[in-house]
């Protein structure tokens, strides 16, 4: 393994591809990406619904999306290789009040950035999306640049185009001390299962193992595991395709075409943070049924693969880019609550800008600093999580 580099990416999921690829792109350096698995992208990255969306209730949110969906659509002239990856739309359905007017505020923001997204009647829903119940549906947003991309071919494009660019990726290398100097202000090295590498600058992209990965500089970085599962059903062709990604907000559940099947998710509320990843059947079955309520066809398909996986997130659902206060040359890429395959290149690219440039100037980050949680007043929580 290296013993010395410029930069030490510590995380191999999509977020730690992107940061290593950005850094090499503007030719920074020696660049190691350390990762504790045998493969890359195994943990979140590997879990998640490769969703990719741009309706979220907050404007940076939302920029986050709209820059990386950009790179999306021009994957294989960016990275030059190929990318599943289906723009079918999100459609969100509004079942309440609140929700419909929170979606109008959005709708507004969304309008102002040149998104252009739909607000459908009841009606308009049932003849968009026919195997819909509408029942107690008031309304929908539909956004067409919205959809799903492979979470393995973004993480392995990424990490290909890396190494050719000298990026040496080191697997099976876990992170277990990351050393200071006498002053406490500067990291000098990092300790790995497989040996010491001096670092000039260190990067944490380790999702939902960051807050101990920042612990070991000493800063707390609240970031929290919490679990989220997946059941995708045997192949099922009674929802004819395109189709969007469906979104019921009140119940959090969430389907779209995976792989011939139906890939069905729904967020547990009462989940508690913790690193545990085995399959709640007993959550599994309130997944099904809340499926077959608002798409009664379901009934008729058959769970095949199920999962559980961890949601990476901070106190108001948005991500931690920045340098860790006081310490010198140690930054957080992490916390992306959900929504980090979408956001992959985004973060990546203005992670490179403010570690090389001192400040991100694709797009005004400072709501993403670690030191907003020391005041409420500065938290503006996304409220379209699922
Ligand atoms: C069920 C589910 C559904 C999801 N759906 C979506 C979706 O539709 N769209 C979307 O955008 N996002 C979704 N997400 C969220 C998305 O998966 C994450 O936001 C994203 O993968 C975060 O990427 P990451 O690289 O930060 O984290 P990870 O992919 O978890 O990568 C972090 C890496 O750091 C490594 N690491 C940790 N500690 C150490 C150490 N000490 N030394 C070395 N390496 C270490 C880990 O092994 C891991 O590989 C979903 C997540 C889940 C669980």
């Amino acid at each position: 393994m290296q013993t010395s580099a410029d930069f030490v990416v510590i995380g191999g999921g999509c977020i730690g591809v992107s940061v290593a690829w950005h850094l090499a792109k503007r030719r920074a350096g020696k660049i190691v990406l350390l990762e504790r698995n045998e493969f890359l992208g195994t943990e979140s990255t590997g879990k998640c619904a490769g969703g990719i969306r741009a309706q979220f209730s907050t404007e940076i949110n939302a920029r986050l999306s709209l820059l990386s969906i950009d790179v999306f659509e021009r994957w294989a002239d960016v990275i030059g290789e190929p990318l599943q990856y289906r723009q079918w739309g999100y459609c969100f359905l509004l079942t309440s009040d609140a929700l419909v007017s929170s979606f109008k505020k959005s709708h507004a923001m969304w309008t102002r950035l040149g998104m252009n997204v739909d607000w459908l009647t009841p009606a308009q829903v049932e003849a968009k999306l026919p195997y819909v119940s509408i029942e107690g549906v008031q309304g929908a947003t539909f956004h067409q640049r919205d959809g799903f991309g492979d979470p393995n071919d973004i993480t392995m494009g990424y990490a290909k185009r890396a190494r050719e660019m000298g990026v040496a990726i080191e697997t099976g290398a876990e992170v277990l001390e990351i050393k200071r100097d006498e002053s406490g202000r500067r990291v000098t090295s990092v300790k790995t299962s497989k040996g010491g590498i001096n670092a000039g600058t260190v990067i944490l992209c380790t999702g939902a193992w960051t807050r101990k990965l920042g612990g070991m500089v000493g800063m707390d970085v609240p970031i929290d595991p919490i679990r989220r599962q997946i059941i995708v059903t045997d192949r099922f062709d009674e929802i004819t395709d395109p189709f969007p990604m469906t979104v019921d907000l009140s119940t959090t559940l969430y389907f779209h075409r995976e792989s011939g099947g139906i890939l069905i998710g729904m967020s547990d509320q009462t989940e508690t943070a913790g690193f545990d990843t085995g399959f709640n059947e007993e959550y599994g079955e309130k997944m099904l049924m809340t499926a077959m309520e608002r798409a009664p066809v379901l009934a008729n398909a058959s769970p095949k693969h199920k999962w559980a996986g961890l949601y990476e997130v901070t106190p108001d659902h948005h991500p931690i880019i920045d340098r860790l206060g006081p310490i010198e040359n140690v930054y957080a890429c992490a916390g992306f609550s959900g929504h980090g395959l979408m956001h992959a290149p985004a973060a990546g690219l203005v992670t490179s800008e403010l570690v090389l440039d001192g400040k991100a100037t694709s797009l005004d980050i400072s709501q993403l600093s670690l030191d907003r949680f020391s005041d409420p007043t500065r938290l503006h929580d996304e409220a379209n999580v699922i």
